[in-house]
C-alpha cells in the first residue's frame, strides 16, 4: 500500500490552503475529494457584460434561467439566492450522500471541487483578538497565515474606516470600483462620518478576495457584473485556482470521485476508508497523517462516525442572518454606471453602545444581475404591476445582508444518527433563546437606523431561517477538554495522534464577520504546523511500500 505523508479530505477553501504548506515543504500529499464540477454552463457564457448579454445573447435563457428551469425558485427565495444555474453543481448530490434531518436549520453543503467557495461572495474579514476570545489562539498566531493566504488568493480593499477592525494586509491590491449606488451611500457616509462613528457605525469598501490587478496570472477584475454567473478572468477567488497550482507539484496528487467514509489510526499513521464513486468499490488508503477539510458539517460527520460517537450531541453554529431589501434614495434621478462588480459594495460594522464586544456586520449589495423576477414573489402587487414597478425602481434597489455573531448553547446541537438503511444522518436542532432574539432585533434596528441616515430605506426585513448564512462552525472546537469531541490548539483531534481538523468546525464561537478568510488562514496554520512535525521526524517519513 502506498503511504503518503498527508491525506487531505476536501478541496474547498480549507482543504487547498491546508495542503499548500505541506506541498511546499516537499511532503507527499494526496487530496481526496468528491469533486463535482460544472460541465454544462461555463462554456455557454461569453466574456461580455451582463447588460450586453441581456441585450444581445439569444441563448441567455440557458444560463440565466437554466436548461431545466432550475434557476426559477418554486418555493420562497430564501437561502443561497446567489447560487444561480451555473453554480448549482456546488450542492449537487448532497441530499443523497450527506443526508441531514432538521426542521429548525437549513443546510447547504457541497461535494464540489472547490466546495462552497465556488460560489461564495468573496468577503474577506480577518478576526481580531476580541473575535478569537473563546479560542486558544489569537490574532498574532494567525497573522503570518492571513498574510500568506491573502497573497495566495489575491485580496483587494482599502485602508478606510474598517482597517482598525480588519488589520493590515501587505499584499492588498486597490479596491474594486464601487458602483453608482455604492458611491452615493459612501458620499453620504463621509458627510456624516463623525456622528455615525460616534454611534458605533463604521463603513468602508468591502475587502474582497478578488484581483483588481493582475495577480498570479488572474485578473484584473473586468467589472462585467457577472460574478454570480461566471468567473471572468478568474479574478474572484475560487479554491480551484489554488488546486490548479497544487496540481503542478509532483508531490501532490488529486483523487476525485472519492467519498471518504471513516478513518482508523493504525501503527505509523491513519487508514482512510473511501468509497470510489466511479465504480462503487471500497478503498483503503494509508497516510502518516490526515487533515479533515470536508466542511464543518462534513468533517464532523466523518469524525463522529470514525470515533463511534453516534447520538452524542456536539455544538453547531452559524451566523444568524437577516436580509433587507432597501430603496437607496440617493439614486433618485441619478445616472447609473453599467460598469460594476456584483459582490458586496460596502461593509458596515455596527457596535452595541453598552458592549463593544457585540456588533453586527452588514453588507450592501445593489440588486441587478440576480434578475428582477425573483423579487416579484416578495411584492404584494400583481405579477404584471410588480414587474413594471421593479423595472422602474431597479437603480434604487439594494439588499443589506446583516450577520450576527453566534455562540454555543445547549439548544444548538448536532448529532449523528444511525440510519435504518445503513446510511447515517446528521440531525440538527437549532433554537435561539429569547434573549438572543431580542438582542438581534435591537442590533438590526440600530444598524438600519444608520443606513436610513445614508438614504437606504428598508422595504421589509426577511429572516431566511437558521443556517441561511451558510457559515457553519463550532462542532469540534479548539480547546475542548480531552475526552470531549474537539481538538487542541494545533487542531489535532482529541484522542488521536495524527488526525487534524482544518475547517470551520474548530472555532468555539464565531463573530459577526464572515469566517472563511479565517478558516483559510487557520488551515494554512494547521498545514504549516503539521509539515513541521512531519519533517522533524516526530512522525516517520512517507514511504512507498
Ligand atoms: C452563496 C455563498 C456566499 C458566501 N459568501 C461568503 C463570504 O462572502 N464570506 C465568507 O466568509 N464566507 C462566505 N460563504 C461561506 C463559505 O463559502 C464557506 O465558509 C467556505 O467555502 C467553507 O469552506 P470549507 O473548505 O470549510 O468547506 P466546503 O466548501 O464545504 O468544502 C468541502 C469540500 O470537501 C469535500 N467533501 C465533503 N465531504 C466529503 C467526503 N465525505 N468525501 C470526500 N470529499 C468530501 C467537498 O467535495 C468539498 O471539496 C458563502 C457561502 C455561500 C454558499
Amino acid at each position: 500500500m502506498d503511504t503518503v505523508d498527508a491525506i487531505v479530505v476536501g478541496s474547498g477553501a480549507a482543504g487547498v490552503n491546508a495542503a499548500w504548506p505541506l506541498v511546499e515543504a516537499g511532503l507527499r500529499v494526496r487530496m481526496l475529494d468528491f469533486g463535482n464540477k460544472d460541465r454544462h454552463y461555463e462554456s455557454l457564457i461569453a466574456h461580455k457584460s451582463w447588460s450586453e448579454l441581456r441585450r444581445s445573447d439569444p441563448h441567455q435563457h440557458r444560463y440565466f434561467v437554466g436548461d431545466q428551469l432550475e434557476g426559477i425558485p418554486f418555493g420562497d427565495v430564501r437561502v443561497g439566492a446567489q447560487l444561480t444555474p451555473p453554480r448549482l453543481f456546488i450542492s449537487e448530490d448532497c441530499e443523497r450522500f450527506l443526508p441531514v434531518d432538521s426542521s429548525t436549520f437549513a443546510v447547504t453543503e457541497s461535494l464540489a471541487e472547490g466546495g462552497l467557495a465556488s460560489g461564495w461572495g468573496a468577503g474577506v474579514f480577518p478576526f481580531d483578538d476580541a473575535d478569537l476570545a473563546d479560542a486558544p489562539i489569537n490574532r498574532q498566531d494567525l497573522a503570518p497565515h492571513y498574510e500568506a493566504v491573502a497573497e495566495r488568493i489575491g485580496v483587494s480593499g482599502d485602508q478606510g474606516d474598517l482597517q482598525p477592525f480588519f488589520g493590515e494586509c501587505s499584499s492588498m491590491m486597490p479596491p474594486l470600483e464601487i458602483d453608482s449606488a455604492g458611491e452615493q451611500v459612501f458620499k453620504r457616509y463621509q458627510k456624516r462620518r463623525d456622528a455615525l462613528r460616534a454611534a458605533g457605525f463604521h463603513l468602508g469598501k468591502t475587502r474582497l478576495a478578488a484581483c483588481s490587478e493582475l495577480h498570479r496570472g488572474r485578473g484584473p477584475h473586468p467589472h462585467l457584473d457577472m460574478d454570480f454567473w461566471a468567473d471572468a478572468k478568474r479574478a474572484v477567488y475560487r479554491p480551484r485556482w489554488t488546486l490548479e497550482e497544487l496540481k503542478a507539484f509532483e508531490n501532490f496528487e488529486y483523487q476525485d470521485r472519492r467519498l471518504v467514509e471513516h478513518f482508523n489510526e493504525v501503527p505509523g499513521g491513519v487508514e482512510v476508508c473511501v468509497r470510489n464513486i466511479s465504480n462503487g468499490q471500497q478503498e483503503r488508503q494509508r497516510s502518516r497523517s490526515l487533515v479533515m477539510a470536508a466542511g464543518a458539517l462534513g468533517s464532523t460527520r466523518i469524525v463522529l462516525r470514525s470515533l463511534g460517537m453516534h447520538d452524542r450531541p456536539v455544538p453547531v453554529l452559524c451566523n444568524p442572518y437577516t436580509y433587507v431589501p432597501v430603496l437607496n434614495t440617493g439614486m433618485w434621478g441619478k445616472p447609473c454606471k453599467d460598469r460594476r462588480h456584483s459582490l458586496a459594495q460596502l461593509t458596515a460594522l455596527s457596535f452595541s453602545p453598552g458592549d463593544r464586544s457585540r456588533y453586527t456586520q452588514a453588507q450592501l449589495y445593489s440588486y441587478r444581475s440576480l434578475l428582477l423576477f425573483k423579487l416579484i414573489k416578495e411584492s404584494p402587487l400583481s405579477r404584471v404591476d410588480s414587474m413594471a414597478l421593479l423595472r422602474l425602481m431597479q437603480p434604487l434597489l439594494g439588499i443589506i445582508g446583516i450577520h450576527h455573531g453566534d455562540r454555543p448553547t445547549p439548544d444548538k446541537t448536532l448529532r449523528l444518527r444511525a440510519g435504518g438503511n445503513g446510511q447515517d444522518r446528521l440531525e440538527i436542532e437549532y433554537v435561539q433563546s429569547k434573549a438572543e432574539q431580542a438582542a438581534q432585533l435591537a442590533d438590526e434596528k440600530r444598524v438600519l437606523a444608520c443606513f436610513r441616515k445614508l438614504g437606504c430605506w428598508p422595504i421589509k426585513k426577511i429572516s431566511p431561517g437558521h443556517g441561511a448564512a451558510i457559515h457553519y462552525a463550532g462542532s469540534l472546537p479548539m480547546g475542548a477538554e480531552s475526552g470531549e469531541p474537539g481538538c487542541d490548539q494545533d487542531c489535532r483531534l482529541n484522542g488521536t495522534r495524527s488526525v487534524y481538523l482544518a475547517d470551520g468546525c474548530v472555532f468555539p464561537s464565531i463573530p459577526a464577520k464572515g469566517l472563511t478568510f479565517t478558516i483559510m488562514a487557520n488551515a494554512d496554520r494547521v498545514g504549516t504546523g503539521l509539515a513541521r512535525s512531519l519533517q522533524s521526524g516526530a512522525l516517520r517519513a512517507g514511504v512507498r511500500e
